[in-house]
């Protein structure tokens, strides 16, 4: 089966990316996982297209995709997605910069979610000025009781709260 990139141009051939990837640092155990089919690229090529001022960076990036089969749990809640950068020397062995691993379960069963599941991840996959690739980490990071007493405490427990707000109108006024 051929991959599609990001932008849909260029095409690996699988055995060379399977073969790059037993390599990476990122994935050593290339048995647990299924390569993504051309669905899910086009999803993320989507998503890159109309979410262009978030991630608008990523449509000349190469981005592989792959499905865990077995579900992984961190601090006791189930790993949905997972992004990472492929280690620098991986640049001889194959075209791609970032690795998004997805549970596999979790994609069958929840198709409502695969889109926004999809587009976190792709939010972590950043370039920076300096054109080195890297992880994003998340907006906010607080307890719901914290929140629950102090409210929009802090700049970004209220932007955040504004963006929750406006997706909350914008599911209402959809719907
Ligand atoms: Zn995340």
């Amino acid at each position: 089966m051929a991959i599609l990139a990001a932008d849909g141009s260029s095409i690996v051939k699988e055995q060379t990316v399977k073969a790059c990837l037993s390599q990476s640092l990122f994935v050593n155990e290339t048995d647990g996982y299924v390569e993504a089919n051309d669905d899910v690229y086009q999803l993320m090529q989507d998503l890159i297209k109309r979410y262009r001022h978030t991630i608008g960076h990523l449509l000349n990036v190469q981005i592989k995709i792959l499905f865990k089969k077995k579900t992984s749990k961190k601090n006791g809640k189930k790993v949905l997605g997972r992004a990472s950068v492929f280690p620098e020397k991986d640049m001889h062995f194959h075209p791609y910069t970032f690795l998004i691993e997805l549970d596999k379960t979790y994609w069958q069963d929840c198709p409502d979610k695969r889109e926004p599941l999809l587009f976190h991840e792709l939010c972590h996959c950043w370039i920076g000025e300096d054109n080195k690739a890297s992880i994003r980490p998340h907006d906010l990071e607080e307890f719901s009781e914290v929140v629950r007493f102090y409210g929009a405490w802090e700049s970004d427990v209220k932007h955040f709260g504004e963006q929750l707000q406006l997706g909350l109108e914008f599911k209402e006024e959809a719907e």
